[in-house]
């Protein structure tokens, strides 16, 4: 007789407990959704995904291709090629890091940066602290590392920053990392110099590790300058610096994400990956090194770009009868609220939370963004404007006109 997969941890053919108690990405979720609908002909603004529609420049195609011209196909070093890793550390101490090249390890995104820093530091007993709203993935890699998330809530009329007393009460023994992601995913938050100096001296004060993810530190907008944990000596040894080229040089594709912290814990971290991924496409690492050597101007225009979509988008949300929102800084996320429709109905069914706004959005706007479940709140969507002008002006009309239909 045919075995039978059961589906269920208590039968041998089945799945782990493990697997059964993470949830798979939401924000790829709604990447996979808008792909299906626009299959079922419908057409769909993506304001969902979180990647610059830029293309990758030019010189950073070029380089990937030459390296495959040039038969760079094969193994590299595991932590990534020399020539990378010293410009990754060149660019990390251009903003206050004083590290080496051994310090860095090159992964396939920052989403593995933080894996493999989440495994080489955390045992089961471990609290990892993670500001709230967050980034789909953290609570769930938490999981994963075998750890528990404890939640820290960020308000909206704090413009979504904890305070340095707010965190300061929310450590305790169990403590081990903090997850801190300025400009963060989903709210566009973006600590100052200061704030992120207050933070750093309630770190020093205790044992624990900061992982500082700085995908979105160079998508600063009203003349902010981007600003980075590793300016702070206090907390050297207990930093896990966490970056990548996916959001600042439109490279999502190309997978290529690293750490620096101390020399044990990138050893640990490349350890894990040894025997995970090993190294990451060599062709991708040769790219890299060129998008480092991209003159600055070619970020500054896509940041530009960003800022007049942020302008154009945060205004017209606000003009629209019942929803509120905090004015991002970074990144290139709004995430306005939307519980006063919360209560109306569309088509007999009642919204009731923000999965019920983004399903209402999709369909009778014709327009894909995320549900604030994904982020640990129900009240928000979050709205991506790394998309054209032109669409997003399309996604407003359409937002607004939907709106004015809720009973
Ligand atoms: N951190 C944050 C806050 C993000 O938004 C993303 C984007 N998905 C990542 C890390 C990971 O990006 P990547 O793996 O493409 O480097
Ligand atoms: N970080 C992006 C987002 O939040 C890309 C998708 C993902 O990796 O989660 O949408």
């Amino acid at each position: 007789m045919e075995k039978q997969f059961s589906g269920q941890n208590q039968k041998k053919l089945g799945l782990s407990q493990f697997v059964q108690a993470i949830e798979a990405s939401r924000t790829l979720a709604i990447t996979t959704k808008v792909t299906e609908l626009r299959r079922q002909g419908k057409t769909i603004i993506d304001l969902g995904a979180g990647e610059p529609d830029f293309p990758t420049p030019a010189p950073v195609c070029d380089a990937g291709i030459q390296a495959i011209r040039n038969g760079k196909t094969k193994y590299t070093h595991n932590a990534g090629i020399l020539e990378l890793r010293e410009k990754i550390a060149a660019f990390v101490n251009k903003y206050g890091g004083q590290y080496q090249p051994e310090q860095i390890l090159v992964s396939a995104g920052a989403k593995q940066s933080i894996f493999n820093a989440l495994l080489a530091v955390c045992d089961p007993d471990d609290e990892v602290l993670v500001i709230s709203p967050y980034w789909t993935s953290y609570p769930q890699q938490v999981k994963m590392a075998r750890a528990t998330p404890v939640f820290l809530q960020a308000s909206e009329r704090d413009h979504y920053k904890v305070t340095a007393e707010q965190l300061s009460k929310a450590i305790t023994p169990k403590t081990k990392l903090l997850m801190f992601n300025s400009p963060s995913n989903p709210t566009g938050a973006t600590y100052t110099k200061d704030e992120l100096a207050a933070i750093a001296d309630v770190v020093a004060q205790h044992d624990i590790y900061l992982l500082s993810d700085e995908i979105y530190m160079q998508l600063v907008y009203d003349g902010l300058e981007p600003v980075s944990m590793a300016m702070f000596p206090q907390i050297r040894s207990q930093l896990i610096l966490v970056n990548g080229l996916s959001k600042s040089h439109a490279m999502t594709g190309w997978r290529v994400g690293y750490l620096a912290a101390e020399l044990p814990i990138v050893k640990a971290a490349a350890k894990v990956q040894s025997h995970s991924t090993s190294n990451i496409t060599s062709i991708s690492q040769y790219a890299a090194v060129a998008a480092f050597e991209l003159a600055e101007t070619e970020l500054q225009k896509m940041r530009t770009t960003f800022a007049e979509r942020r302008d154009f988008v945060t205004q017209r949300l606000r003009s629209m009868p019942g929803v509120s929102l905090s004015l991002p800084q970074g990144a290139f996320y709004v995430y306005p609220n939307f519980s006063q429709y919360f209560g109306k109905k569309y088509q007999q069914k009642t919204l009731n939370a923000a999965l019920d706004i983004a399903d209402f959005l999709i369909d009778a706007a014709g327009v894909a963004v995320v549900p604030g479940e994904a982020f640990g709140s129900n009240e928000n969507i979050r709205i991506s404007y790394a998309n054209s002008m032109e669409n997003l002006a399309i996604a407003m009309d359409q937002i607004e006109v939907a709106l004015k239909k809720l009973q």
